[in-house]
């Protein structure tokens, strides 16, 4: 029988947490009132994640594990994870326990009140950095800004999604997979429950300032086309500086033509400053150029060494080239 309710749980170097998950899940979907499953995708651990998830998967068979060939970041793991999925209520979260899987029934709930998307907003997360709170709150505000759909601030990939979302969310070509933003673009009935965010359970944060960085450009580039024209408007801006100037220094020549001109202060900022601008606008061209070029290349979204409890396997696979019936569950 297939399971009705399906976990997606994505693993880097998790192995100090991944007991307490299991026993944690485990009393949530024990309760359910239909079968789950619960599919755990390690996306390159260096750590004994994987031999730990082969034990589980032994001695519990809802266990299922997809193991990527290497680290290929948190979003195309959850993406593996949705293409493998076979239940009709699909639940993204987070290894770490910072996403409190007692969130679940209220999820679900929801869901049977008919929404089909149910993401996870974090009211606070006190018990995080200060760094990290306060370069994540002005993201998400920014994005809100910038952002052509409307992505809720505050919301992370935590959620739960109606099997077809997830069909749509598979049949999307697209390989920058900012999940939170696609899962907004999509549409559908969607809704929020509220929840505190906990620290991490055990071992670091695997999203290092880098990675977290990236994602953040990944939103932004993704999802608006604002920071193109950031240049058009401050190349205006200089233009317009431009002609004050030299109708100004027209004016000087004529007024007073004993005097010379001084100012190399001036030329030498004026200079820097345009440099800077320039080179800023070719790095925010490259960044939408660079997306391009990843499209087109069209190389496979992750390679996969090991599958295990889940009939499909293909040592390679891209979100395009699955068998995606879009129209499932009319219901
Ligand atoms: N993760 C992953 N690949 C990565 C980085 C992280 O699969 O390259 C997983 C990690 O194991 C965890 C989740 O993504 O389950 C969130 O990572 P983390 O807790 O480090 O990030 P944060 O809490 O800061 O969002
Ligand atoms: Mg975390």
């Amino acid at each position: 029988m297939l399971p009705h309710y399906s976990l997606i749980i994505p693993i880097y170097n998790e192995e100090a947490t991944i007991a307490a998950l299991y026993d944690r899940v485990c009393a949530v979907i024990d309760r359910l009132d239909a079968p789950s499953e619960v599919i755990l995708i390690n996306d390159g651990s260096r750590d004994r994640s994987l031999p730990l998830m082969r034990e589980l998967h032994q001695h519990d068979p809802r266990v299922c594990y997809l193991s990527l060939a290497r680290n290929f970041g948190h979003q195309v793991a959850v993406t593996a994870g949705l293409n493998y999925v076979r239940g009709r209520v699909v639940i993204v979260m987070d290894a770490d326990l910072q996403d409190p899987p007692e969130l679940i029934p209220e999820m679900i709930e929801q869901w049977r009140q008919g929404y089909q998307v149910i993401y996870a907003q974090r009211t606070q997360r006190q018990k995080e950095s200060w760094f990290k709170r306060s370069t994540a709150y002005l993201f998400y505000r920014l994005l809100k800004q910038l952002a052509d759909v409307d992505i809720p601030t505050d919301t992370g990939d935590f959620c739960l999604m109606d099997r077809q979302v997830v069909d749509v969310l598979n049949a999307m070509p697209e390989r920058n997979r900012y999940i939170r933003g696609l899962r907004s673009w999509v549409g559908f009935r969607q809704t929020a429950v509220k929840f505190d965010r906990d620290p991490r359970f055990a071992g670091d944060v695997k999203y290092t300032f880098a990675k977290s960085f990236g994602l953040a450009i990944n939103g932004l580039v993704s999802f608006s086309k604002v920071p193109l024209r950031i240049s058009t408007y401050v190349g205006l801006f200089a233009a317009l500086v431009a002609i004050v100037m030299m109708i100004l220094v027209f004016y000087w020549r004529i007024a007073f033509p004993a005097s010379p001109l001084t100012g190399l202060t001036t030329i030498v900022v004026a200079i820097f400053f345009l440099g800077a601008v320039q080179l800023l606008s070719i790095g925010i061209l490259g960044e939408y150029i660079g997306r391009i070029y990843e499209e087109v290349k069209n190389r496979p979204l992750y390679t996969l060494s090991e599958v295990a409890g889940l009939e499909r396997f293909n040592a390679t696979a891209t979100a395009s080239d699955r068998d995606h019936p879009t129209q499932a569950h009319p219901e």
